[in-house]
């Protein structure tokens, strides 16, 4: 008989999970609290515009066509590769930096401010390459059964690049480049982690490789959330259910198994294996009851920052804008120490702008853009209050206006705010952070809660705060993960 399994979640990691687990003869239900499935990789259609909720991007395309290869189906999305990869304006600077992938085009992009870029950034990006083929097999793509195996694993790495552990993605950059801006541009990758370069391992410099040499940024041709339409309509060929808007609130255990997940409702849906795709510390904490996990000890963790996010419906063009865009003031290191651990907005704020009209005219009507901004902001631990989210987007706009010569404002045909609350509540991210637990060396690999639990035999974990960690591609990954414990415990049904 085919063995059930119940999703908890319907994010990018439970939908590459269920397509891994129909492939093995398992019967799969989703349960998500949301209206719509995607989790953050999510839609918001208004008006006539369409936008991406939250990721634009990613790395790694090819973790795409190993699910699909996996399941033995053809990769349903065409993907885009960005090129340039993205535009970098500092305030006070009427020009903005490209990053190109080209160096010698790079070089040029920097020739008065930073000499000899392209012998600098080579020889800095071979050494992250090494990097990230030293730990893309040990660390992140594998299972850990304990904190001493995952330990033994990384005694596997070679020695040389030991002091990257314990010196900041900062201090790396200023032993590579000399010009600021040079290295706040290859510092922003540790945003992607939802971190800044001076809280974030010298590691993680091997996202600079992964961006700039090893398969660049991509997006999806139609938008972000045909990667959620696309995998839906093969789960649902192949027999899966979905349950929407309902939220589960508590595991019914016995003899050391999940039995049963309960709903906020009363309902009860039995399965011979859960699968979590909620947060994996909180969902410990807050339906499992777990000690390790109180809200005292949950707040201790060090977690990514929080998304505001602004979704704009423009009359217009917006010439001077690309299409993902970064834009800074001049204080960079001065606003990322201070500006994550405040209870106050910040007035001068540092954010990303994508229009994905550019490359999909399908997302909004003729003559408009839509436009997407994300200003990075503390968590629900340090400001809790964001009555103030219209005063913040109104600053945000303007500023933005001001840059690119446009006026923004008074073209408004459509907008939606979201703030960490938003966030918090929508899709049950810890305290509004956007990218789940961080990613310092305390809380990776064996040290990330792991993706299966330590008490329920048949209870399982996947997504953004279980292991490898957060972002598309290294979801996907996860979904590999879990999907071989699962088959090791309970085998193949066909
Ligand atoms: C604003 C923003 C921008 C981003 N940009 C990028 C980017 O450009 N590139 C990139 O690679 N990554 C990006 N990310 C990160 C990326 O979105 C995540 O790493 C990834 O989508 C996480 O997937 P997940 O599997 O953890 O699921 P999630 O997206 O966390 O989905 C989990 C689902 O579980 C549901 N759920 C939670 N609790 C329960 C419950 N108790 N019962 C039922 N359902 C429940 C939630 O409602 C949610 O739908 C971004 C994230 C944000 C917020």
């Amino acid at each position: 008989m085919k063995k059930s399994v119940l999703l908890i979640g319907s994010g990018l990691g439970s939908l590459a999970t269920a397509l891994r687990l129909t492939k093995h003869g398992y019967d799969v239900k989703i349960i998500e609290k949301f209206s719509t499935p995607g989790g953050r990789l999510n839609i918001i259609e208004k008006d006539g515009f369409s936008f991406d909720m939250g990721p634009s991007f990613f790395s790694m395309s090819y973790e795409f066509k190993e699910l699909f290869d996996y399941i033995g189906i053809e990769n349903p999305l065409q993907l885009n590769e960005l090129n340039p990869l993205y535009s970098v304006y500092f305030e006070g600077k009427e020009k903005p930096f490209m990053m190109h992938k080209d160096l010698k085009k790079l070089e040029k992009e920097f020739e008065n401010i930073e000499p000899h870029l392209e012998q600098k950034v080579r020889k800095y990006l071979d050494a992250a390459g090494k990097l990230f083929h030293d730990t893309e097999n040990i660390v992140v793509k594998q299972n850990f059964n304990s904190k001493l195996h995952y330990l033994q694993q990384l005694t596997r790495v070679p020695f040389k690049h030991g002091p990257k552990m314990f010196r900041s993605m900062w201090s790396e950059l200023e032993k590579n480049f000399d010009s600021e801006e040079v290295k706040v541009i290859f510092s922003l990758v540790s945003f992607f982690l939802g971190s800044t370069p001076f809280q974030t391992p010298a590691v993680y410099t091997l996202l600079n490789y992964t961006e700039l040499v090893h398969d660049g940024y991509w997006n999806v041709q139609g938008g972000m959330y045909k990667i959620v339409t696309e995998i839906k309509k093969i789960l649902e060929a192949k027999g899966v259910q979905f349950v929407f808007n309902t939220e589960i609130v508590e595991i019914e255990e016995k003899d050391g198994k999940a039995v049963a997940a309960i709903s906020k409702s009363g309902e009860r849906y039995e399965a011979d294996i859960i699968v979590c795709n909620a947060d994996a510390a909180s969902f410990r904490g807050q339906v499992l009851k777990r000690k390790e996990y109180t809200e005292q000890k949950l707040d201790e963790l060090d977690w990514t920052l929080s998304p505001f996010t602004i979704y704009l419906g423009v009359k217009g063009k917006l010439e001077n804008l690309h299409h993902h865009n970064y834009f800074l003031g001049n204080n960079f290191k001065e606003y990322a120490d201070k500006i994550f651990k405040t209870s106050v907005s910040p007035n001068k704020p540092y954010y990303y702008v994508n229009v994905s009209s550019r490359s999909n005219p399908g997302c909004a009507p003729e003559g408009h853009e839509n436009l997407f901004i994300l200003c990075p902001v503390p968590d629900l631990r340090y400001k809790p209050d964001w009555s103030d989210s219209q005063d913040l987007a109104a600053t945000i706009i303007k500023d933005l206006s001001e840059r690119v010569g446009y006026d923004i404002s008074s073209n408004i045909v459509t907008q939606t705010i979201l703030s960490p609350v938003e966030w918090q509540n929508n899709f049950n991210l810890y305290r509004g952070s956007g990218l789940g637990l961080a990613h310092g060396l305390n809380q990776i690999g064996g040290f990330r809660p792991a993706n299966k639990d330590e008490k329920l035999s048949n209870l399982y974990y996947v997504g953004a705060s279980t292991i490898p960690g957060t972002g598309l591609p290294i979801v996907v990954i996860g979904s590999r993960l879990v999907t071989e414990r699962i088959l090791q415990d309970h085998g193949t049904i066909h």
